[in-house]
């Protein structure tokens, strides 16, 4: 069974599930709306403002396309209508997947396109009267896509290590406590520019601690925009997955660790491709020119493969699945850490 393990709602929304939510909503942004012809624009038209055009070492080109997507968050009834359409766009990609949830930048977004300040609405307030609206709609469209499709679905909390408020997160985390029934575990990601592309704040741990009693399966993007170091610290808080954590390439103690405590890495070829173009070029010229999931691989690390953000990379877990076999990847292991990792899922 392919189950993608690795994919974001906030980059799962299609040009055309966009467009329709525009349409059904009224949405008349200037990316969705042609004001001077008064008609909703084109499918076409709109990727290209949606999808990265080429590879950038600078990550705010991609941010840049996540951010244009969530102008269509401007109701509640409206991002369920999104996430639906994106669990059901995800089935017909694969045999079943875990979806993360950026809850806190949705509600953050959510206020700013209703025209209020976010760090105005108290965090209490912000945390009920916007967040869990955003949670129950999304995890509603998870229940109703899995119904209409038969096919799995898990769903992740993702938090970003921006870290804006820790009030606002703390009051976020209590509330989520009450769903964690509905959920698989937790994340933790986000884009961050500065000399620390891979910060763990400490307000940010603490209230991954507190959440961990109930949502104990965490993982973390590290290694990815940062070295070796950033994995081996994002190991200091045992996670069970590590997102992307390819530059544990460039250190063989950290290879031995992540295999010896059962670590999965969760590799994603095309948004590496995409998004670290320089760095990836020198792990595999230092690993005879292996790609990371092949290398990692060799040195015996479980590995996953994940689409991550198919609508701003332009791709889907079949594409990946093909990079993967045509990269010389060993697909039965592959399929193998696949099922492992999701039975740890439970
Ligand atoms: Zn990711």
């Amino acid at each position: 069974m392919w189950f993608d393990l690795h994919r974001h709602l906030e980059g799962s929304h299609s040009p055309r599930a966009l467009l329709e939510v525009a349409r059904t909503f009224d949405i008349r942004h200037p990316l969705f709306y042609d004001a001077a012809h008064g008609t909703f624009r084109a499918a076409g038209a709109l990727a290209a403002e949606l999808t990265m055009q080429a590879p950038c070492n600078d990550a705010t080109v991609f941010y840049r396309c996540i951010v244009s997507a969530r102008a269509a968050y401007v109701s509640v009834p409206a991002i369920r209508a999104l996430a639906l359409a994106a669990f059901r766009e995800a089935a017909e990609d694969t045999d079943g997947f875990e979806m993360r949830l950026s809850l806190f930048s949705m509600a953050r977004t959510l206020c700013e396109n209703q025209g209020r300040a976010w760090r105005d609405v108290p965090p209490v307030a912000f945390a009920e009267d916007v967040a869990r609206p955003v949670l129950c709609a999304a995890l509603d469209a998870r229940d109703e896509a899995q119904r209409l499709t038969g096919k799995p679905m898990r769903v992740r909390l993702g938090l970003s290590r921006t870290f804006e408020s820790e009030p606002h997160y703390r009051a976020l985390a209590a509330m989520v406590v009450e769903h964690a029934g509905a959920l698989v575990g937790l994340d933790v990601l986000g884009i961050v520019t500065g000399a620390d592309t891979e910060p763990l704040p400490p307000g940010l741990v603490g209230i991954l601690d507190a959440l961990r009693v109930h949502l104990p399966d965490l993982t973390i993007h590290a290694g990815e925009f940062a070295g070796h170091a950033s994995v081996d610290r994002t190991l200091a808080l045992q996670p069970r997955g590590i997102g992307h954590g390819v530059h544990a390439l460039q250190s063989p103690a950290t290879l031995e660790r992540l295999a010896r405590e059962g670590v999965t890495l969760e590799v994603c070829p095309t948004s590496n491709r995409l998004l670290i173009p320089t760095a990836l070029r020198a792990l595999e010229q230092a690993h005879g020119g292996a790609t990371p999931l092949r290398a990692l691989q060799q040195a015996h690390v479980h590995c996953i493969l994940g689409s991550d953000d198919p609508t701003p990379m332009g791709t889907s877990f079949r594409a990946e699945l093909d990079v993967a076999r045509g990269a010389g990847v060993d697909m039965a292991r592959l399929e193998a850490d696949i099922a492992r990792r999701w039975a740890e899922l439970g």
